[in-house]
């Protein structure tokens, strides 16, 4: 009796899905979610230009199709993603392309950008929402369309993964007869603390999140689709079981842990599956994609609308009024503070994305891109200081590691640029989730280490 309690407190069913609901290792951060849970996603005004930089994805940049002085509308095509692993970019709004430019993008990358000034003519408000969101999404007229006619719409509409990770989603959802998929899973988790785009698009537009899984079920031929949610998100979890029902889409409910919503952790929480090491999702017959991901799916093949605009929370305790947005791509992340009330006296760092994962900028002018999830304003007192000492060999950073890593000795091969070694420890599998900086008595930072480690050794093509 007490098991089933705890199981109806978790809000896990252990008959729903095959997995237990969780992982092994991994830690719990403060959620810091309820800053802006409960702000429903309001649409930004149009801004008077966007800055559009040609690599905001995995892959290859794009190659630019617009000279300065032409006139674009919104939803155009503005660069071309020529390499297979490339995405296509569009304007999100109508006006003149003013220059070709240099902007500097939140992980300090210099890249270069088309600028576009507006000229009012675009939709916006609750218009724009109901073409993106609103509105009756068919949960049968896909059944007409080919798995080939819809990775044809995703690819032309410049999608990629709104997670985070930005990888074309064309290439990410190919049906590939050498690893048949059986299983599409749709990730729910938005396990970074702080952030809430995920969910309040759960709250809010389910049903295109349903269509959308629908789409990319179909598109990779997989016999069954989940969508995976965190427990800390029961509302999210009722919108969606309401919409999803008749649909033969099942919600899977796991725990809240960090990091949850890694594929690979959402892939064993659900379906107790090991992706191998060094390998793919595909490997084991699933396709992942994200929930806001899938919203996008559903807009290219069935409204023939591009990726143009992102929900992005701009949140944390160092921001006057925390928010949930709906913005054009390409705005400057300070119009979305200011719009937002700006930075509380407290204000001590900017992060694009969330504290675990996301890099911290200074630059107002820094452009949203595709990946953008979020903008976390942490105070002073948010930020974990501990004070840098030398390891104490306290294991701790073992314990927590998702991957079964030994952090430590990655990052210290790392800071002795012994690669060779660096590699001996898979330095290549961590994911850079941050979990062992998080927990390190020592204040090392870990993550930095590996990350630099392992941009050494793809730069070198070691
Ligand atoms: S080594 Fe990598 S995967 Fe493991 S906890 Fe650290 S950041 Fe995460
Ligand atoms: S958690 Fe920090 S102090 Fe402890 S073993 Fe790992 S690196 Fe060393």
């Amino acid at each position: 009796m007490a098991w089933f309690r705890q199981k109806y407190k978790d809000n896990i069913d252990p008959h729903a899905f095959p997995g237990n609901g969780t992982f092994a290792h991994g830690i719990h951060p403060p959620q810091c979610k309820d800053l802006a849970a409960d702000s429903p996603i309001e649409i930004m005004p149009i801004p008077d230009k966007v800055v559009l930089p040609l690599l905001q994805h995995i892959g290859g940049p794009c190659a630019p199709v617009v000279k300065p002085k032409q006139t674009v509308r919104a939803g155009d095509l503005v660069g071309m993603g020529e390499a297979y692993v490339s995405a296509s970019l569009h304007t999100p709004i109508s006006g003149d392309v003013l220059k070709m430019a240099v902007t500097t993008l939140a992980n300090g990358r210099h890249m270069q950008a088309i600028v576009i000034r507006s000229n009012g003519e675009q939709r916006t408000g609750q218009a724009l929402w109901d073409i993106m969101f609103g509105g009756k999404w068919p949960q049968k007229e896909y059944q007409t369309l080919s798995p080939e006619e819809i990775n044809a719409a995703i690819h032309d509409a410049g999608i990629v993964g709104l997670g985070g990770a930005a990888f074309p989603t064309h290439v990410k959802i190919d049906s590939d007869d050498r690893k048949p998929i059986e299983i599409l899973m749709v990730n729910g988790c938005e396990c970074e603390p702080y952030l809430t785009t995920d969910y309040r698009l759960m709250v809010e537009a389910p049903d295109a999140i349903v269509a959308g899984t629908m789409l990319a079920a179909r598109a990779v031929r997989a016999k069954k689709a989940y969508i995976g949610i965190e427990n800390n998100k029961l509302e999210a979890v009722e919108s969606l079981r309401r919409a999803a029902s008749g649909a033969g889409v099942k919600i899977a409910v796991v725990k809240t842990k960090y990091p949850q919503g890694s594929e690979k952790h959402l892939i064993k929480g659900v379906l107790g599956k090991e992706v191998p090491l060094g390998g793919l999702p595909s490997d084991i017959g699933v396709a992942m994609t994200n929930v806001a991901t899938v919203t996008s799916v559903a807009r290219g093949v069935m409204r023939n609308i591009p990726l143009t605009h992102r929900v992005v929370s701009v949140t944390g305790g160092g921001i006057v009024q925390p928010k949930n947005l709906l913005v054009p791509l390409g705005i400057s992340m300070g119009a979305l503070i200011a719009y937002c009330g700006g930075l509380r006296k407290t204000a001590a760092r900017i992060i694009a994305g969330g504290p675990m994962m996301g890099f911290a900028f200074t630059n107002p002018d820094t452009p949203v891109t595709k990946g953008t999830s979020g903008i976390t304003v942490l105070t002073h007192e948010e930020i974990r200081r501990v004070e840098q000492t030398v390891c104490v060999r306290c294991g701790r950073c073992v314990d927590v590691c998702p991957m079964n890593l030994v952090p430590t000795k990655i990052a210290m091969a790392s800071r002795q640029n012994d690669f060779t070694l660096a590699r001996k420890y898979n330095i290549n599998a961590c994911f850079e989730c941050g979990s062992c900086a998080y927990i390190c008595p020592a204040g090392l930072p870990l993550v930095q280490l590996i990350r630099t480690g392992k941009a050494q050794i793809a730069g070198a093509g070691r």
